[in-house]
């Protein structure tokens, strides 16, 4: 077994064998600019875009022409409600998003502040989930947009986006959905779900890393946006830039394969994840899940670890690449926002831990992953006078902690 065993596939996925394959010729021989309308070289390239174009709209229940290529989620997200605000702010400015949002959506929001936006931040349940209702009670007369995500990063929570798309819809106020986490890994469908705008990113679904796209609705109602990007005019204006074919034709395949596989691979996925929660379950006491076990992506388990402190378990736990927290946050030693937001306390949130399980991990690398997390807890344990008071049945909450 090659160690470190990845676990982190909500930070990124690798690029599926096949994906891979299917990209290679858009390198070196179909090289053309999509763009190029004078010879075969440009049209083979165009002709590969539509086509992937017409399968990234197919795995989220769209039509090709409701596609923006763009760099990523995050640029995904910032053309999306910068867009929307620079279109549509003479409406009002009001947004309602989320404490639990990736930072992407919460940083463009912030930015919106400066520039005169009102932003309602809804706090989630103990879970990470919103219900309609919260948001229907925060959307105001000058309300323009909802930004609340299909499925948490950090703790896998799904949101019940299809109840939220109807209250938004009731209220003719748009819904932006960061679709990055669930998007080929849950059934996923902008109808039914009622959603405007919605963001995919490659590098989640087993695709490449630097593209992926926007969902922009063509009807009921028709969306427009303010391009974030001035240029050629790409993308039917909403995103100027040369395309990225090799990327494009990537993420398209990586979308086939998502489509095709889908519900193998979440069954695959639940199946490693229930192993390795049974295991570390049976083995430790004080664990506890942070997320909604009955609405959470099916790779991903987030857990804390009572009466460990957190650095030392990840050191303890090093043959694991795993993620405490946001990848894109872990660089800091603040506690994630997420837990913050749904009130994990401090130390379990330091303690929390997120083991994310895809299409290439299997039963050997999951029993292997659990045992040297119930090993290096244990030994922390041992460590830790705390936890000696906890099994010698000492409550520690009637303890006054003054001057400790
Ligand atoms: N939104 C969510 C929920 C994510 O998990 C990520 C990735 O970390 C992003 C947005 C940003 O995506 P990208 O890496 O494509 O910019």
């Amino acid at each position: 077994m090659k160690t470190p065993i990845y676990l982190d596939y909500q930070a990124t996925t690798p690029v599926d064998p096949r994906v891979f394959e299917a990209m290679s010729p858009y390198f070196t021989e179909v090289f053309g600019n999509a763009a190029s309308r004078s010879h075969a070289y440009g049209w083979n390239a165009e002709q590969a875009v539509d086509i992937a174009r017409e399968t990234c709209g197919k795995l989220i229940g769209a039509s090709g022409k409701e596609i923006v290529f763009t760099s990523g989620s995050t640029e995904a997200i910032n053309l999306a409600i910068k867009g929307a605000v620079d279109m549509y702010g003479s409406k009002g400015k009001h947004i309602v998003t989320s404490l639990a949002e990736h930072k992407a959506v919460l940083d463009t929001c912030k930015h919106l502040e400066k520039q005169g936006c009102e932003v309602t931040y809804l706090k989630p349940d103990g879970t990470g989930r919103h219900s309609a209702e919260q948001v229907a009670a925060a959307i105001r007369e000058d309300t323009i947009l909802v930004a609340i995500m299909w499925a948490n990063n950090e703790i896998g929570t799904i949101n019940p986006v299809a109840e939220i798309g109807k209250v938004c819809k009731e209220r003719g106020v748009l819904f932006f959905c960061d679709g990055t986490q669930a998007a080929g890994k849950i059934p996923v469908d902008v109808q039914e779900a009622g959603i405007d705008l919605m963001c995919v990113s490659a590098h989640k679904l087993y695709g490449p890393k630097g593209v992926g796209f926007l969902y922009v609705r063509r009807k009921n109602p028709r969306v427009r946006l303010v391009a974030q990007m001035d240029g050629g005019g790409h993308e039917r204006g909403m995103r100027s830039g040369t395309l990225n074919v090799p990327g494009i034709v990537g993420l398209g395949v990586a979308c086939k394969f998502a489509m095709q596989d889908l519900d193998k691979d979440m069954a695959h996925s639940i199946g490693l994840r229930e192993r390795f929660e049974k295991r570390v379950f049976a083995a430790l006491d004080h664990v506890y899940i942070n997320g909604d076990k009955d609405h959470r992506l099916p790779g991903c388990s987030n857990l804390s670890f009572a009466y460990v402190e957190g650095e030392s378990l990840v050191m303890g736990i090093s043959d694991l690449a795993v993620s405490s927290g946001s990848a894109c946050t872990s660089a800091s030693l603040e506690p994630s926002h997420v837990l913050q937001s749904m009130d994990v306390g401090d130390e379990l949130a330091h303690s929390s831990i997120r083991f994310g399980f895809g299409r290439f991990t299997n039963e050997e690398e999951v029993d292997f992953a659990a045992d040297q997390v119930i090993d290096a807890v244990r030994k922390l344990r041992e460590l830790s006078p705390l936890y000696e008071m906890v099994q010698e049945g000492i409550d520690l909450s009637t303890i006054d902690w003054a001057g400790h």
